[in-house]
C-alpha cells in the first residue's frame, strides 16, 4: 500500500516561509494525494511544481481568489490528501455526465451516481461551519494571513494546532478572470484514458 506524505495548509512554497517539508528525490516524484495524472498540464496559471493542482492548491493559500477557489473544513477523519481523491473522483464524474464541478451548482439530472456524488459535495461544504466555529474562520485567505503571522516554531508546529482543517477545493481555479478548473478535470480525464489505453 502506498504511503502518502503529509500536506499541511500552508500560505505559499515561495517568499519567507519557503517549503518546510523536504522530500527525497524518489517520494517527490509522486504527488501528495498519490496521483500521477495530469502533472505538468495541471500547471496551467499560476500555480508551479510537481504536485497537482488540488495538492498545489493547499500549498498556496496566498493566490489572489482563494476564496472563491476553496475553503476551509473541518474534516479530521480524512485527510487532506483522501479529501483531495474525492474531490478529484466527484468532479471527474460530474464532468462525464456533462454536469457542472463547483460545488455551488445543483446538477440538472438526478440519474446514477450523480445525487449522491453532489451530497458527498455538500457534506463535507458543510463541515466549514465547524471549521469556522473551532478556527474562527472558513476563509482559505484569513487563515494563510493567520499562518503568517505566527512565530516560526509554531508554524513548524501548525499540523497540530490545525488539527482537522482541510482545504475543500470548490470546483473552481482561476487564471486572472478565466475559470480554467474545467479544462484541468478534462486533463485529467484524458490523461486517465491514456494510461488505460
Ligand atoms: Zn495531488
Amino acid at each position: 500500500m502506498m504511503t502518502l506524505r503529509p500536506l499541511l495548509l500552508s500560505p505559499g512554497r515561495t517568499g519567507a516561509l519557503s517549503c518546510d517539508d523536504p522530500v527525497s528525490t524518489t517520494e517527490a516524484m509522486c504527488c501528495y494525494c498519490g496521483c500521477d495524472i495530469g502533472k505538468g498540464r495541471d500547471m496551467v496559471g499560476s500555480i508551479e511544481g510537481e504536485d497537482c493542482v488540488l495538492c498545489a492548491l493547499v500549498q498556496n493559500l496566498v493566490r489572489p481568489r482563494i476564496d472563491e477557489e476553496a475553503c476551509i473544513v473541518w474534516v479530521p477523519e480524512l485527510s487532506q490528501p483522501a479529501v483531495n481523491v474525492m474531490i478529484r473522483r466527484v468532479h471527474l464524474t460530474l464532468r462525464a455526465h456533462k454536469e457542472r464541478v463547483e460545488t455551488d451548482a445543483k446538477p440538472t439530472k438526478a440519474v446514477g451516481i450523480i445525487p449522491a456524488l453532489y451530497h458527498v459535495a455538500q457534506a463535507l461544504l458543510d463541515r466549514r461551519r465547524e471549521a469556522a466555529a473551532r478556527l474562527g474562520t472558513s476563509s482559505p485567505s484569513e487563515l494563510a494571513d493567520a499562518l503568517l503571522r505566527l512565530p516560526a516554531d509554531a508554524y513548524s508546529g501548525r499540523d497540530r494546532l490545525l488539527g482537522g482543517a482541510r482545504l475543500l477545493p470548490l470546483g473552481r481555479l482561476y487564471d486572472g478572470s478565466s475559470d480554467i478548473y474545467p479544462e484541468i478535470v478534462d486533463s485529467w480525464a484524458a490523461s486517465r484514458r491514456a494510461t488505460r489505453n
